[in-house]
């Protein structure tokens, strides 16, 4: 699960106090700010960049998080396809990198959503949307980092460095796709890391090996000759590939082929936003036919039971 290999060392930083989060983290947070301001960071440094429709009220100075946003020079852009038209909702992608990473009981670093709809026809229809981290190139999550843990690795890919994490939270706040969880154990923050074990032992990500209708590729999109790169350019002549939340100009590296008569603006108000996890009464019955986001429980009735009793 780790990718503890070293983000470059930055100056300490000076946070504002709505990136805080509440309680001792709070006033561990404050306490930093106050050693960065002593080590003389200047009011010009301290402005925090503004991008329309994130959390840029959370994001650090720039000082502190430029060279962890540089990818290593390695040549490589990783990125993602991801076929909602395929997908059947067998979860066997969620099932493998449960075991593969460790993921605890009512975590998931990825979550298949549902979408119940109905065709133009009046068939009532499901729409299966896996879900996992979007590798942003301009990714929020690496900015609003306090201890400067976030930072980009291989090919691009945003990973977590466990050396440093220490749990603030802020980057699940800031992150506008709900893909990041912070262990209950360990106290750190944990996403897709695109199974770099894997990768290094020239392996796929567990879920792209598991997923019996081939609907998640991954690879290098630097590669003319790459699966992914192939695809990609098939479905774009097509027209059938779109980003999520584009107004949020995080730039994701996961492009979803959508089926025409559900297009992601359809279905992007069921995936988690800034602040939230994936949620394990997503699947619940009760949620089927909902038109709430499956992170925003509904309290069904086994509960309520347990609940008076
Ligand atoms: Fe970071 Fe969230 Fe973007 Fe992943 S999807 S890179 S966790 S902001």
């Amino acid at each position: 699960m780790t990718d503890s290999r070293s983000a470059p060392e930055e100056p300490a930083p000076e946070p504002s106090e709505d990136a805080a989060p509440k309680g001792s983290d709070r006033r561990t947070f404050l306490k930093a700010g106050l050693a960065a301001a002593g080590a003389g960071l200047g009011a010009e440094a301290l402005a925090s960049p503004k991008k329309e429709g994130v959390r840029d009220d959370l994001f650090m100075p720039e000082e502190h998080w430029r060279d962890r946003m540089e990818a290593p020079d390695d040549g490589k852009r990783y990125g993602w396809i991801v076929d909602t038209r395929r997908c059947f909702g067998c979860h066997a992608c969620e099932v493998a990198c449960k075991a593969e990473n460790d993921v605890p009981l009512g975590n998931f670093i990825r979550q298949t959503i549902y979408h119940d709809t109905q065709r133009k026809s009046g068939q009532q229809a499901r729409v299966m949307i896996p879900m996992a981290c979007q590798h942003c190139e301009d990714a929020p999550c690496i900015k609003a980092c306090p201890c400067g843990a976030l930072h980009k690795g291989e090919g691009g890919s945003v990973q977590v460095n466990y050396d440093k994490c220490s749990g603030h939270a802020t980057c699940k706040e800031a992150c506008p796709y709900g893909a990041i969880y912070i262990d209950p154990v360990a106290n750190q923050a944990v996403k897709c890391h695109n199974c770099t074990h894997r990768l290094e032992h020239d392996m796929e990500p567990a879920c792209v090996s598991t997923c019996p209708s081939e609907s998640l590729t991954f690879g290098d999109l630097n590669d003319p000759d790459s699966k992914v790169s192939k695809l990609k350019a098939e479905l774009e002549a097509e027209g059938a590939l779109e980003r999520i939340r584009e107004d949020k100009g995080t730039e994701p590296r996961t492009w979803y082929a959508t089926g025409e008569e559900h297009p992601t603006s359809s279905w992007e108000s069921k995936v988690p936003g800034e602040g939230q996890s994936y949620h394990p009464d997503a699947y619940s019955v009760y949620e089927w036919g909902q038109d709430t986001p499956p992170h925003e429980r509904i309290e069904h009735p086994a509960e309520e039971r347990r609940t008076e009793s």
